[in-house]
């Protein structure tokens, strides 16, 4: 039996969103060293400005045992863009400034903006460090642009902390949080990975679809389910290619020779899938190492064939096997250990009260229910029923 999976990615990229009031300094013209031109301002001037920003706000931290911020040059550099090419950039609307930041940084989680002006280096130092914001131990990088604008300086700063994006290789080198794009909806959100879980099917929190399935192999890596596939070939057969013979053929060299192997007790911690050479080798497997050898097979011998996870009736949470023989489809059940007929491969609409797939997969694609459980389970391959995600 299949493992319950369990669900991530209910939570929501929650945005510490701030914004800072621009602070018009109040400065006469005269006596000022700047009031009768535009401050001169190269890169020498911008990076001593930033170190010693950066500096005054990480003294301030380490008074409050907060740990130190960082620079993030890329959203320096594109904040930078955005002041320097702004006509009024005095007048720039932080949620102008946080969209765009989003758009282009997705991962950044944590947000906050100060926009400031004034007439000297100085003073724009002094009203950028009164930021309340500077304190807060959820931002990890602090961003900072400098340009000229009219007799004044303007400074706009930004504190971020930015998540990796999701991979199977992120994954694999620990949990923690994550953002990813969903494939269906496309919108943006966080997840938290628990490595402890160790088959996963990532949910969207917007759309509430499913949109991918992972499993722990038996070294402990995650994969893709369909980089559980080896493009494994069973010793050949006797029977008419494309047939139900041909089908029954395989079905019993996997069924002869994998004894079913019965979950452990322990219920979290042990499921693990199989690669199909695996399987083979083993001559042993649960619902889904025997599923994913059996549709091995079944595709090396030209049919098509998926693996179907989701509810069964009698079992609950299950994988088997479904195959499209000319334009019939039939479910067949991988675990079986008796020696298997033609009966036995059971048409998909008389399948269906038992059988509720959830999620397929093949050698390319993952398979996502597009449709209702009544549908879904009547046919396998359907293109309108199924949203197909393709390995990438
Ligand atoms: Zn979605």
């Amino acid at each position: 039996m299949l493992k319950p999976f369990v669900t991530l990615g209910a939570a929501l990229i929650v945005a510490v969103f701030t914004l800072a009031a621009s602070i018009q300094a109040k400065l006469g013209g005269k006596g000022l060293p700047f009031s009768n031109s535009t401050p001169a301002m190269d890169q020498e001037f911008r990076d001593s400005f930033r170190r010693d920003f950066l500096m005054h706000t990480n003294i301030m931290r380490n008074e409050f045992t907060v740990a130190s911020l960082k620079n993030d040059p890329e959203i320096e550099a594109f904040i930078t863009q955005m002041v320097a090419t702004d006509e009024n950039p005095e007048n720039i609307d932080l949620h102008t400034v946080f969209d765009a930041l989003q758009q282009e940084f997705p991962g950044a989680q944590y947000l906050a903006a100060n926009l400031v002006s004034a007439g000297t280096r100085e003073s724009l130092l002094e009203q950028l460090s009164a930021w309340d914001e500077l304190a807060h131990p959820e931002f990890h990088e602090v961003s900072t642009a400098l340009v000229p604008a009219g007799r004044k300086l303007v400074a706009m700063s930004v504190l971020s902390r930015r998540i990796p994006q999701f991979s199977v290789e992120a994954a694999n080198n620990g949990g923690g949080r994550f953002f990813n794009r969903c494939p269906h909806c496309k919108s943006v959100h966080a997840l938290d990975l628990d490595r402890k879980n160790k088959t996963l099917i990532l949910s969207c929190p917007d759309c509430e679809r499913p949109y991918d399935v992972l499993a722990a192999d038996s070294q402990g890596n995650m994969r893709r389910a369909y980089d559980f596939f080896t493009g494994f070939e069973i010793p050949s057969e006797t029977a008419v290619s494309g047939s139900k013979e041909a089908v029954l053929a395989l079905w019993r060299q996997v069924a002869d020779r994998c004894t079913y192997e019965h979950d452990q007790t322990n219920f979290n911690e042990s499921e693990v899938w199989k690669l199909s050479d695996d399987t083979w080798r083993e001559k042993m497997g649960d619902c889904e190492d025997t599923s994913i050898l059996l549709v091995d097979a079944l595709i090396t011998a030209g049919f098509n064939a998926r693996v179907a996870i989701g509810w069964n009736g009698n079992i609950g949470q299950h994988a088997w096997v479904v195959v499209d023989i000319e334009g019939e489809q039939f479910v067949i059940e991988s675990t079986i250990q008796e020696n298997p007929t033609l009966e036995d491969m059971v048409p998909v609409h008389e399948a269906s009260p038992f059988y509720r797939p959830e999620q397929l997969f093949d050698r390319e694609s993952l398979y996502f229910q597009n449709a209702s459980p009544e549908h879904v389970s009547s046919d396998y391959f359907g293109d309108q029923l199924w949203t197909q995600v393709s390995k990438s």
